[in-house]
């Protein structure tokens, strides 16, 4: 088989400000030993997400020049329209300024005290929505979504068995509805199979509950059914995200993932009646609803990266660059998180550093270490965003001590993912000279994103 080759030409460019290991290591001391403080332009690699991160296509570029600014039914809003319905049939499409901001519409009204809201895995900002409506989210991911380095197709799925024990122990009256968040960002970007996302649905429409997906990354996801599912071979990504979205009564996107767009997103339902609710609510918080929060330019740049984002060559190239990587660090040896899933590569931070205890964060000081050595940036998924104090003040560690590896959208080469490698792999050999980490400031919540830490002696 020959090379896959980037699916892209450059047309422009952005400059990488190349810096040295001693002006990092000052950088990096000056930003607290946390990379969310560092200055981007002290990053050579920035793959702390893959969220607005994209490159648009010269066609988004020139659909920026076409967006049309009307107040009200800019023909922007249609396109837009036309494009999010073309996926998801469903009839009711509203724009919102990002992600979040349709999980908000949607759970103020449909969430609240004493419900409940059950998922594979619920994205942070999802659980916070929901908690934040005074409801309970709960993730029931299949067993094999449990274990970091043992590969299983479908990762992401949702365990039915226990979707249909704790319907049968607590009734349905209460459950606001099922969310399938495909891929499971959460969960390592692991793709959620159709078979499991029909038995969900079957099971839902059996109690009279709606099921909803979280469809950040829908055309990974469609991918991935189209490569691992029995029966789906000879389907376009569109056939897939047509049946996958068949049954589902309504989605929320977040367009700064799979629509290539720098902001963005929108929640697509069936039913009307619910939708001028959201509606009513949008105009509040958002905008008029043929705008949402965004400009007309950005309606028009989602719907030309809505239709680019099911090219076959562009997602072979895209799951196949974050396999590669992840294929390339683990025959050298890294601990890496297996299969590859669709946006990001994990090393589990607990296992390449294993002198490192959970209390001096080896996630952060591994993020910290790739830093000062090759200028990559990423985050840390383990104790220092996840980990919480017991009564005694000694601190509960998180389940896993991950640190993640997200890879923008068409931003960088197959070259820039082999110095990836080049510097994962070094580091890894010195591993033994890394340092654990204190920390010295930190909020009450969410804390990794604004913590102070030090290096320990
Ligand atoms: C990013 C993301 C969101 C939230 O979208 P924003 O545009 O960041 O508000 C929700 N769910 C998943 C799975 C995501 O990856």
């Amino acid at each position: 088989m020959k090379t896959i080759i980037e699916p892209s030409r450059i047309k422009s460019v952005e400059p990488i400000h190349f810096n040295t290991t001693e002006y990092r290591h000052k950088a990096l001391k000056e930003a607290f030993y946390n990379p969310f403080l560092l200055h981007a332009d002290d990053v050579m690699i920035d793959l702390l997400t893959d969220s607005g991160t994209s490159a648009m296509s010269s066609a988004q570029w020139a659909g920026i020049m076409v967006g049309d600014e009307s107040y009200a039914g800019s023909p922007s809003y249609f396109r837009f329209k036309e494009a999010v319905q073309e996926i998801t049939q469903m009839p009711a499409v509203i724009p919102t300024h990002q992600g979040r901001a349709a999980e908000k519409i949607l759970f103020s009204i449909t969430g609240g005290k004493d419900k409940v809201f059950i998922s594979n895995t619920l994205f942070d900002t999802t659980r916070a929505n929901i908690e934040f409506s005074g409801a309970e989210g709960i993730d029931m991911i299949c067993e094999e979504g449990r274990h970091p380095s043992i590969p299983a197709p479908f990762k992401g799925n949702l365990d039915t068995g226990a979707l249909i024990s704790y319907l049968a122990s607590n009734g349905s009256s209460h459950v606001a509805m099922v969310i399938l968040t495909v891929t499971n960002n959460s969960g390592g970007g692991q793709p959620v199979s159709m078979q499991n996302i029909r038995e969900v649905h079957d099971i839902c429409y059996k109690n009279g509950i709606p099921l909803y997906i979280d469809a950040c990354r829908f055309a990974e996801n469609c991918y991935f059914i189209q490569q691992r599912e029995p029966g789906y071979g000879d389907k376009s990504i569109l056939e897939i995200a047509n049946e996958m979205f068949s049954y589902a009564d309504g989605c929320t996107m977040s367009a700064k993932k799979d629509a290539f767009a720098n902001i963005g997103g929108f929640l697509a339902l069936r039913n009307e009646e619910l939708a001028t609710k959201c509606r009513n609510l949008l105009v509040i918080t958002e905008g008029f609803p043929t705008y949402g929060g965004l400009a007309g330019r950005d309606l028009e740049a989602i719907a030309i990266g809505l239709h680019e984002v099911m090219d076959e060559h562009y997602l072979q190239y895209r799951i196949r660059s974050i396999d590669y990587l992840t294929q390339k660090l683990h025959s050298a040896g890294v601990p890496v998180m297996l299969p590859a899933g669709g946006h990001a590569v994990y090393l589990d931070a607990a296992e390449f550093l294993p002198h490192i205890p959970a209390n001096q964060y080896p996630g952060q000081a591994l993020v910290c270490a790739l830093y000062v050595h090759g200028g990559i940036r990423c985050v840390e998924i383990g104790s220092l965003m996840f980990g919480k104090y017991g009564p005694d003040g000694h601190l509960i560690p998180a389940r896993l001590e991950l640190v993640r590896l997200a890879i923008p959208r068409r931003v960088y080469t197959q070259s820039h993912i082999d110095y990836v490698a080049e510097v994962i792999i070094e580091v890894f050999a010195k591993r033994q000279t890394i340092k654990g980490l204190r920390i010295t400031e930190e909020a009450a919540m969410l804390r990794h994103f604004t913590a102070k830490l030090e290096e320990l002696v």
